[in-house]
């Protein structure tokens, strides 16, 4: 799976960073999420902070 951050949408909250920072962190005020495939360890979490995104700026593929 991966996973992309939409920085149109984000609102710099930083709520995803703080359920999976394997995955997402902040790049000055707007969350990135990290480039390629999510390790599967990290996936459930990953699609927590997707779902706990109040503005739903996270995308996520399989
Ligand atoms: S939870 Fe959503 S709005 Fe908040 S920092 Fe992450 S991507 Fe941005």
């Amino acid at each position: 799976m991966k996973a992309s951050v939409d920085p149109n949408l984000c609102i710099g909250c930083t709520q995803c960073t703080g359920i999976c920072p394997e995955v997402f962190s902040m790049d000055g005020t707007l969350a990135v999420a990290i480039p390629g495939e999510i390790p599967p360890e990290d996936v459930p979490q990953a699609v927590n902070a997707a779902q706990a995104c109040p503005v739903g700026a996270i995308q996520t593929d399989a």
